[in-house]
């Protein structure tokens, strides 16, 4: 392909791609094919000689669209949001036509600087405390990782070597691997699964704790925790916090485990992937107030903030816990301006790193704050609004305080009947939901997730939904509680 047939495909491509998400609304958003249908239809190996455009392009519709869960779709109502934006598209077809890596300053400068820059614009937006900020001129800053989950391992990481480091300087004679065994780790029962991985993936040992009434986290289970592991001569060292649960979007409490963490000697890391796009609203910035006793944070705005994935914004407080954590050094990644200006490749697991601070720029320059917070309110008031459709039918009940864009809801019924219900919903394909279980209760999650999604789809789900309760149960559901 040379510029000329680029420029030409190129364009055709974006065309694709806009009526692609903007006719999303036709088609099932969960794919009906079983597993191995694509390998069928494809030749063995790959072809010996150059194929022409229009075969490859054909294909697209023909071998991957009847395949895809079409997580843009206004239908589509399952897990969290996958961020998605035109800006977005636009500025990652710069960032890979740069093709940069972006390891050291040296390696791609723009990259380190625009990324440096746009953190501390996000972080001034959450109204992160300043010491989280390159800006504040100390040892704060922020960083882009691909994922929630690398966020909380990098800061496991760091957290265990400091640890280990500090505990050997009191006592140059214990051995890493007699510290690393009793070494404790803490989250909720309801912390996302990349969290007990993280655990695994550092060998320590993970505590999840029991959570309240409303699924929070609270500090007299932490407090409780600390003292009976340290009594059994364990060492709690880390603590991972979540601000919006995955299963139900439930707030841990932070500004009860921040000061039990500073008092320890405890890493708490903050885990906002979902509702941390939302803090950027005042109306929403007080369920973050906690934070400032936190040494890392992280939230996602591939999730809820029109930037496509992967893009997970860290901010930290004493870079260097993260930046001497994992240090070598070998020549050819050394240059003259070291130390001036952060070497990302100290901030993370991998070595190379794509120029994702391009997109995060486009998209908050061309939507604005304003424009940011106009669209999780949008999506926060379409979650109300189905709430209440949920409320006034009194074979249904709400499960969790709705606050952000996510409803758990399910029938006044058994965990058996709302799986049946789930089942139909999703057999039926006009909509996709997955369910989760809180302490023995079933229940169907309901998330805005599209950019696309509009009160009209809010009222068409609910339409469905009912007309499959009435097809399955009849009028017997209320007798089955
Ligand atoms: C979605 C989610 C994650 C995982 O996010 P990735 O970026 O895919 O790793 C982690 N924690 C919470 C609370 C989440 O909701």
């Amino acid at each position: 392909m040379d510029a000329t047939e680029f420029r030409k495909r190129g364009k055709e491509m974006i065309d694709y791609v806009a009526d692609y998400l903007e006719n999303l609304r036709e088609r099932k958003p969960f794919p009906d094919v079983v597993p191995g249908y694509l390998r069928q239809m494809m030749p063995d190996e790959a072809p010996e000689n150059p194929e022409k455009w229009e075969e490859l392009f054909s294909d697209i519709e023909r071998v991957i669209m009847p395949g895809v869960t079409h997580w843009q779709s206004p239908h589509f109502h399952a897990y969290y949001p996958a961020a998605n934006s035109y800006p977005a598209i636009i500025a990652d077809i710069l960032s890979d036509a740069i093709g940069a890596m972006g390891f050291t300053w040296a390696s791609n400068p723009a990259c380190t600087e625009l990324e440096v820059v746009i953190l501390d614009w996000l972080g001034k937006m959450l109204d992160l405390p300043p010491n989280f900020l390159f800006s504040s001129g100390g040892t704060g800053g922020g960083v882009i990782q691909s994922t929630a989950s690398e966020a909380t391992v990098v800061a496991m990481l760091s957290a265990r070597t400091m640890f280990i480091r500090k505990m050997k300087e009191d006592n140059p004679e214990q051995e890493d691997t007699a510290i690393l065994s009793k070494l404790v780790a803490y989250c909720s029962d309801q912390a996302h699964s990349s969290v007990e991985r993280a655990g695994q993936i550092s060998m320590v040992k993970m505590q999840k704790l029991e959570t309240d009434e409303k699924s929070a986290l609270r500090g007299s289970t932490l407090s409780e925790a600390i003292e009976r592991d340290q009594a059994n001569g364990l060492l709690p060292f880390f603590v991972c916090a979540t601000l919006g649960t995955t299963p139900s979007c439930a707030f841990d409490n932070i500004r009860e485990l921040g000061p039990l963490c500073e008092k320890n000697g405890i890493w708490m890391h903050v885990d906002a992937a979902y509702a941390g796009s939302a803090f950027i609203c005042p109306e929403f910035r007080p369920l973050l107030n906690g934070v400032e006793y936190a040494v890392s944070f992280n939230f996602n705005p591939h999730k809820w903030m029109n930037v496509n994935f992967d893009c997970s914004a860290m901010w930290v407080k004493d870079s260097h816990l993260i930046s001497d954590a994992f240090d070598v050094d070998p020549l050819y990644l050394r240059h003259e301006n070291q130390g001036k200006m952060p070497d990302y490749r100290h901030w993370h697991i991998p070595l190379g790193r794509r120029f994702r601070s391009l997109k995060l720029w486009f998209v908050l320059r061309l939507f604005g704050q304003k424009g940011l917070q106009d669209y999780i309110r949008k999506d926060v008031q379409l979650a109300h609004e189905f709430e209440s459709l949920v409320r006034a039918d009194d074979r249904f009940e709400i499960v969790a305080e709705v606050i952000m864009g996510l409803v758990c809801f399910r029938l006044k019924g058994s965990n058996k009947a709302n799986e049946n219900l789930l089942k139909a919903i999703n057999d039926d394909g006009r909509l996709h939901m997955v369910p989760s279980k809180i302490k023995e209760v079933y229940f169907i999650r309901f998330a805005i997730c599209a950019a696309r999604t509009s009160a009209r789809d809010i009222h068409f789900a609910w339409k469905v939904i009912k007309e499959l309760t009435e097809l399955n149960f009849g009028t017997k559901i209320n007798q089955q509680s």
